[in-house]
């Protein structure tokens, strides 16, 4: 049966599904089901479908690009929505973000943090930041290099816009688990390091659609869930990363 175009109850069947897979995932784990949360992640639906999912209760809605942020930003204004920022982010469109995110999971490099902390200067912000790490061997796919993360993290203490709870990263795209595994576990090793260093990093971004379970295993504190909530979007993963082989 085709729901009637206005009908967005299927969202509240999706969100309750995924919230019990990832429950279930946390007790597979030996996990307390209340350390991970869902972030979901609504790019390319439009702002009806968001109101939608504001109607369940959900308030931090992930985007991939700018652009989608300033969109919906507007006429979603009365929905005191949390904008995070999860996409490769360029140094030339942290305005927009420095105005209305309130979170940016993807700073990956020195020319972004300091022109984001710029930015958040002059509009006299202060938001969360998680640091995207390259975990996998992929060519060119975004993130920091784990072997500049130290240096990088000592410089973040310069920037008093930017408090950075954590790490984030996109595993690997393979069929095969242990390669997937190998990057979330990559990612937590990374945090304990970290931590050891003096960092006060509690959080893991890491964990998708169709791999949260072995992020989950590995320590994830959040996972990022577009697809599985608002159902399958009209571009292939290659128009969001465009890295990826077509
Ligand atoms: C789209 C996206 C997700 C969610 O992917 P799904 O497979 O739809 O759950 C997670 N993280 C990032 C960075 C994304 O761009």
């Amino acid at each position: 049966m085709t729901p009637a175009p206005d009908d967005y109850s299927y969202l509240a069947t999706q969100w309750a599904a995924i919230r019990q897979r990832v429950d279930a995932a946390c007790r597979e784990a030996g996990r307390d089901p209340a350390e991970v949360n869902i972030l979901p992640v609504s790019k390319t639906f439009g702002p009806e479908v968001i109101r939608a999912a504001v109607a369940l209760g959900l308030h931090r809605f992930g985007e991939n690009k700018v652009q989608e942020i300033r969109d919906k930003s507007g006429p979603l204004a009365d929905c005191a929505i949390d904008w995070v920022m999860i996409g490769h982010l360029q140094t030339n469109k942290v305005k927009d973000v420095a105005r209305l995110a309130s979170e940016v999971q993807s700073l990956d490099r020195p020319e972004l943090a300091e022109a984001l902390h710029r930015r958040l200067q002059t509009e006299g912000r202060v938001i969360d930041v998680l640091v995207q790490v390259k975990t996998s061997r992929e060519e060119s796919k975004y993130g920091l290099p784990p072997e500049e993360l130290p240096a990088f993290l000592d410089s973040l203490r310069g920037y008093d816009t930017m408090r950075v709870r954590g790490l984030m990263t996109l595993a690997i795209h393979s069929t095969e688990p242990q390669e997937v595994r190998a990057c979330f576990r990559l990612l937590r090793e990374l945090r304990t390091q970290a931590v050891a260093q003096g960092h006060d990093l509690t959080r893991l971004s890491m964990g998708m659609s169709g791999d949260f379970p072995l992020a989950i295993a590995e320590g994830a504190t959040e996972v990022r869930i577009g697809t599985a909530i608002f159902g399958s979007r009209p571009h292939a993963d290659s128009y969001y990363w465009p890295e990826l082989p077509k």
